[in-house]
């Protein structure tokens, strides 16, 4: 199994899949279709199927092109009229592609968007906009609740699990961990990690899951250190884990970007 990144945009990753020997390739969050269709081109593909995590334009942009080059390309995504699957699916559904050798796992990731959700297989989670390295996704419709649910859900899922999220917002996510969690040496090895990764061309992501969870404030609601900063910025006694992540994510939309 081959997994190309496709940068797009100023921040954006796609992923294209394909077996070794195969002619046929998935590409999960096509925001634009030139730069799939490049690298369908250089690796000799033809695009089979498409996933879609959820419906923002830099995550689906790129469909319709795509379908008038590859007219019986499959389109997956979860019940949203403002996605256009042909192919509705749901939390914990399998997927089955010809053009793969593995079964993906539907996990409904709802709270950036009501609809989101991610596709997993073989400790490779796609997962959008919900959980990125050191940081997570903005709140644009669901609770608070949802997103502590879903990043609850990931939080779960085995420790060597890849994370290939959507974005190369780590370093600037760092920065904000830095004010929660100053003391955290993990964290400031990745910041180290990170900025020679970007200086020399390439991208942090995918990253682990068992490093996100030593770094990232949005995984850590349950770890003292976060929980006593959050208390203390806002000078607040909170119970619950999910009023943690809550006060974690306000501080960083109120108070940093
Ligand atoms: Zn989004």
């Amino acid at each position: 199994m081959n997994i190309v990144q496709i940068p797009a945009f100023t921040d954006n990753y796609f992923w294209l899949m394909f077996e070794d020997n195969e002619k046929s390739a998935v590409v999960v969050d096509p925001g634009d279709s030139a730069p799939v269709i490049k690298s369908l081109k250089d690796n000799n593909l033809e695009l089979t199927d498409i996933l879609i995590t959820h419906h923002h334009n830099d995550h689906i942009g790129g469909v319709s092109e795509l379908k008038k080059v590859f007219p019986k390309v499959n389109i997956f995504g979860p019940s949203d009229p403002r996605i256009p699957a042909d192919n509705i699916v749901k939390n914990e559904d399998i997927i089955k592609l010809d053009s793969l050798n593995e079964e993906f796992r539907v996990l409904d990731v709802r709270g950036h968007t009501n609809s989101h959700i991610a596709y997993y297989f073989d400790k490779k989670l796609f997962c959008g906009d919900t959980l990125f390295s050191c940081g997570c996704g903005r709140l644009f419709e669901g609770t608070y609740e949802d997103m502590h649910k879903a990043l609850t859900k990931i939080k779960n899922l085995p420790k060597e699990t890849l994370i290939y999220c959507a974005h190369e917002y780590t370093l600037d996510n760092i920065g904000f961990a830095k004010l929660l969690d100053p003391n955290n040496h993990d964290l400031i090895a990745r910041e180290e990690e990170v900025k020679k990764i970007l200086k020399e061309g390439g991208y942090s992501v995918p990253s682990v899951l068992e490093n996100e969870l030593k770094i990232n404030p949005f995984l850590r609601f349950d770890h003292k250190d976060v929980i006593s900063s959050v208390q203390n910025h806002f000078n607040l006694k909170l119970n619950k884990e999910s009023e943690i992540f809550k006060y974690t994510r306000q501080w960083k939309d109120n108070e940093y970007d």
